[in-house]
């Protein structure tokens, strides 16, 4: 795992900085009728006209700028020409290159109203990350992270998925070490100053089962349930977590 210069935090917050950008833009664009390319070209745009690269196109051959995951979708969407609807959830993740460093993140948005039980889940789930980044800091412990995510999501009543996890992020989209959303605390490597890392819990309303579409990338809940999925890069400073790109936290 590699430890950052502040100057290279600093470029990945310039990075992730574009990402929350192209998040808010997505997210104020989400409305019954869209169809998720249009999401897709949206943010291609804001990426480009910002001078950062789109980091998911072609990535291992992905065919689009955003993942796109609607409903019973966890992850890895792949945007369509199909309308949302009044109801559904979308899970948008972002990633960016920006002078030679990445940025990632995702949130979890309502088309229009949703129900009640799904308006939980996105709000559990951003908690579960919220209390995942509140582990962060110099001396804490890797699994510490996951911990915090399991243990919460888990008593509200929702399951972990387990074959999707976090990562290092730097001048590699992804890095060393891997983050899992669940595990015994006080684990794995110590946390350092200059570590950046991309936590991302991904929360089924049901079963924790995945299945994977024929397109080799979309992963479903097994049992149709809805599923939610936010994402922040956070760096480890000497004085805790530093968020990167946003101020929402
Ligand atoms: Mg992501
Ligand atoms: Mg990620």
């Amino acid at each position: 795992m590699f430890l950052k210069t502040p100057g290279e935090v600093q470029l990945m917050d310039e990075a992730n900085r574009i990402v929350h950008r192209v998040l808010d833009a997505v997210g104020e664009a989400i409305a019954p009728g869209v169809t998720s390319r249009q999401l897709d070209r949206l943010a291609e745009k804001v990426i480009r006209d910002a001078g950062g690269a789109p980091a998911f196109l072609n990535y291992r051959g992905f065919p689009a700028t955003l993942c796109i995951s609607v409903n019973d979708v966890i992850v890895h969407g792949i945007p369509k020409d199909v309308p949302l609807k009044e109801g559904d959830i979308v899970g948008i993740d972002c990633g960016v290159l920006y002078k030679g460093y990445y940025g990632d993140a995702a949130r979890t948005f309502a088309v229009g109203r949703i129900d009640a039980e799904a308006q939980r889940l996105l709000e559990v789930t951003e908690e579960a990350l919220r209390r995942a980044v509140a582990q962060v800091r110099p001396g804490g412990r890797l699994s510490d992270i996951g911990h915090a995510v399991q243990r919460y999501a888990e008593s509200q009543g929702f399951s972990i998925v387990r074959e999707f996890s976090g990562h290092g992020i730097g001048a590699s989209l992804h890095e060393d070490p891997q983050i899992p959303n669940y595990g015994t605390p006080g684990k794995g490597p110590k946390l350092k100053p200059g570590m950046v890392l991309a936590i991302e819990p991904m929360i089924n309303a049901g079963g924790a089962g995945v299945r994977m579409d024929a397109d080799g990338w979309t992963a479903r809940t097994e049992d149709g349930s809805l599923s939610a999925h936010f994402e922040y890069s956070v760096a480890v400073t000497p004085s805790g977590a530093r968020v990167l790109g946003t101020d929402r936290i």
